[in-house]
């Protein structure tokens, strides 16, 4: 075996911090992954695509009857202004934001549980409401110890028009609503505008059929708060160290690595590359996809978003060679979602943490519940299922998504929608 958990992990250890998609900070971990090329005597290229950016300058929310009592909060990304002297009105919970829960929202601040999907926004605002509240986080949470989710509305959200939003605490939603909480006060003043993200991409030519190209896919962003060292630092490094495998194993085929950047924004990055590299994608013939990775106790996992043969292999190859990993023929909510819409078929791989080992997505994305061993782990497999696939004499892969697998992606690509 020739790749190296222990050089993955040292170059995890060095990306592990906070990289937002758009952020300055993703912006420092890409040149880091194009010196890493660099020093490997490849040329890595940044590629750039819009992401909308925004600055919350002042965000405040009081509640002003029955009782008086400000809460922290954080502004709701990209949900606007407003005025300046904030926006007083009476305060509704309205739970799921049905149209039956929204009779008398006109007019009102609303609260919806948790986050705001498409269908609730859409609702909120035809009904009238000028503002509306979330909530994250759990009823035990400690104060210090947790942060309130960072969360944007999306561009189809806007489409039904723009209220102002903000998140706050569950438990201090659930006190508003316990006391009866029935006029509220709410302020937000935000700097909105476009900045950009990148992939990053790097290739190896084929020596026998240059023409035919696996791609090797991992987003390096991670989310607001959270290290991003399991998702996806881990996935991160090791097509890095793929990229190594090939240099020294020089492939069949040809081998790409692409880097996407805001991932966790709504897979922009790849639907970026999909959208913008219509001629490289009817050369793709398999796309493997690494997104969670490094957890010293789990499982790993095999989503095959192809025909049910490659799941097959997978198992075969697992027992031929001792590899315990579970697999499924379904879409993963990953970056390999858009290449699968555009007939590209994709697996993607993982390593999941066992049930409370490893969090994600906040600030306990850490270094210190990951090991060097586990990528080594699942990189083993990665690359003995990398070499059979890409230096076949025929390659195996039917080029086509089966049937259950178009509606799959199309169901995932679509959700949240509000139905017509
Ligand atoms: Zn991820």
């Amino acid at each position: 075996m020739g790749v190296c958990g222990k050089r993955e992990f040292e170059l995890l250890n060095k990306i592990g911090f906070v990289r937002y998609g758009g952020s300055e900070e993703e912006l420092k971990a890409a040149n880091m992954l194009l010196d890493e090329l660099n020093t490997l005597g490849v040329k890595g290229e940044l590629e750039p695509f819009k992401v909308t950016y925004y600055d919350v300058k002042k965000v405040k929310f009081e509640v002003l009857e029955p009782f008086c009592q400000e809460y922290t909060v954080r502004g709701y990304g990209l949900s606007g202004n407003t005025p300046a002297e904030g926006l007083t009105a009476e305060f509704e919970y309205v739970e799921q934001a049905e149209k039956v829960n929204l009779l008398n929202a006109k007019g009102k601040i609303v609260m919806v549980n948790g986050n705001v999907t498409t269908t609730m926004y859409k609702n909120i605002v035809e009904a009238g409401a000028v503002g509306f509240v979330s909530f994250s986080g759990t009823a035990i949470d400690d104060v210090e110890l947790t942060d309130i989710e960072m969360r944007t509305l999306k561009e189809d959200y806007l489409k039904y028009g723009k209220i102002p939003g903000i998140t706050m605490r569950v438990r201090d939603a659930m006190e508003m609503v316990k006391a009866g909480a029935c006029k509220v006060r709410m302020t937000l003043e935000q700097e909105e505008g476009e900045t950009d993200s990148h992939n990053v991409l790097a290739q190896i030519e084929g020596t026998e059929y240059p023409d035919e190209v696996v791609t090797f896919v991992a987003h390096y962003d991670s989310t607001p708060f959270s290290n991003g060292v399991y998702d996806n630092g881990g996935g991160t490094v090791i097509i890095m160290e793929m990229l190594r495998h090939y240099l020294e194993n020089p492939p069949k085929r040809t081998v790409r690595f692409v880097w996407f950047g805001s991932e966790e924004r709504g897979l922009l990055g790849s639907k970026y590359f999909v959208a913008n590299h219509e001629e490289d994608l009817k050369k793709m013939v398999l796309l493997i996809n690494v997104d969670m990775a490094g957890p010293i106790i789990g499982s790993d996992r095999a989503y095959v978003t192809a025909d049910m043969s490659l799941k097959h292999m997978v198992d075969y190859l697992a027992s031929e060679v001792g590899h315990p990993i579970i697999s499924v023929q379904d879409v993963y909510s990953s970056d390999s979602t858009p290449f699968a819409e555009k007939g590209v078929p994709a697996i993607s791989f993982a390593r999941f943490g066992a049930a409370g080992s490893a969090p994600g997505h906040n600030r306990y994305d850490l270094i210190e519940h990951l090991s060097a061993e586990s990528l080594q782990h699942t990189s083993d497999f990665i690359e003995v299922f990398s070499d059979r696939i890409i230096n076949s004499v025929v390659f195996p892969v039917p080029q086509e998504i089966p049937e259950n697998m178009v509606k799959a992606v199309d169901k995932y690509m679509h959700r949240n929608q509000p139905k017509k």
